[in-house]
């Protein structure tokens, strides 16, 4: 009889644990991508439900977080939160912002400088607690969950992954989120005293010739979109800058390679569609000669908020995750 007791014991444990993971696992988590605006939005099982919420609106306040107090921001990313929860049990909250973040602290950011220093994390989880209890919030490089978000829809979540993001600036995420700066952005990849057009003022850096401030630096009297366009044209000056701004990318990801190793790079952002895949490998393979750093893959990728939102909800459920086991 005690042998059935114990049994019976057992049972109801396995019974009530296996309760609770359901109970857990059917839970879901709020993703925050926050950009050139918020998007927020409920994550289960890696998907989206409903329809992202955006913040500022297309209303006359304005579209972009620019011009916005780091408060206004919080509060406002803290409403559309509580929007989205309307009173469910969620497991966590995750939140990409661009710039160096750590400890929920945004320590720099170029694009958002009004948010240098603000504790994004506090500031959110005091906001939300309430009656409720403490939902951990999570705060992450932006471009880091855009990485999580390609792994969690590209079916990669069980390998390293690089993203680079082509754009008014260069952004560098990588999957899974690890302890760091990663600001791939700031990769030097030139020596050249006069390659001192990086809006963060170091000399010789990827965004300095990639990024659209530096390309308006160097040529003075064209847009970006003009300088692409006239090299797919033929211009001489632009395609040989075309070159070169393929070499960049190219000797960054070299640098990621002899640092990491090789592996899978995805290209997005709105600068993507310029990218010659075909310069890109061959350069790439005059500078990547060691025989165990062979094999890596470029993919060009377009990217959503949706995606985004997975990806902050992917790397706060396993930054959480990791919290419980510690
Ligand atoms: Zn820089």
């Amino acid at each position: 009889m005690v042998s059935t007791r114990w049994l019976d014991t057992r049972e109801l444990h396995k019974t009530l644990l296996s309760c609770v993971v359901e109970c857990v696992e059917n839970m879901a988590t709020v993703g925050v991508l926050a950009a050139e605006h918020v998007a927020v939005g409920l994550v289960e099982n890696n998907q989206l439900v409903g329809a992202p919420r955006i913040y500022p609106g297309s209303g006359p306040e304005g579209r972009s977080l620019q011009g916005l107090p780091a408060e206004t921001i919080s509060e406002g990313i803290r409403r559309q939160i509580e929007e989205v929860i309307k009173g469910k049990k969620i497991r966590a909250v995750g939140v990409g912002f661009p710039g160096i973040t750590r400890e929920g602290v945004i320590e720099e950011s170029p694009n958002l400088q009004q948010a240098k220093g603000f504790n994004l994390q506090a500031a959110l989880a005091s906001g939300l607690r309430r009656d409720r209890d403490a939902v951990p919030v999570l705060v992450f490089n932006d471009a880091d969950v855009m990485a999580a978000g390609i792994a969690a829809t590209q079916g990669q979540l069980h390998r390293m992954i690089r993203v680079w993001t082509l754009g008014e600036g260069i952004g560098y995420g990588r999957y899974p989120a690890v302890e760091g700066v990663w600001e791939g952005g700031h990769t030097v990849v030139t020596l050249d005293p006069k390659e001192n057009f990086c809006a963060c003022g170091g000399v010789g850096h990827l965004e300095g010739i990639m990024g659209h401030r530096g390309i308006r630096l160097r040529f003075l009297d064209l847009e970006p979109e003009e300088v692409f366009e006239n090299a797919r044209r033929g211009d001489g000056r632009c395609a040989t800058f075309l070159k070169f701004w393929h070499r960049a990318l190219a000797a960054a990801t070299a640098t990621s390679i002899h640092l990491e190793g090789p592996g899978k790079f995805f290209i997005s952002g709105p600068n993507a569609c310029y990218v010659d895949l075909g310069w890109l490998n061959i350069y790439l393979g005059e500078m990547v000669k060691m025989s165990p750093l062979q094999g890596s893959l470029f993919e060009i990728i377009s990217t959503s908020d949706e995606i985004g939102i997975i990806g902050a909800a992917v790397n706060a459920e396993r930054a959480a995750l990791g919290r419980s086991q510690e």
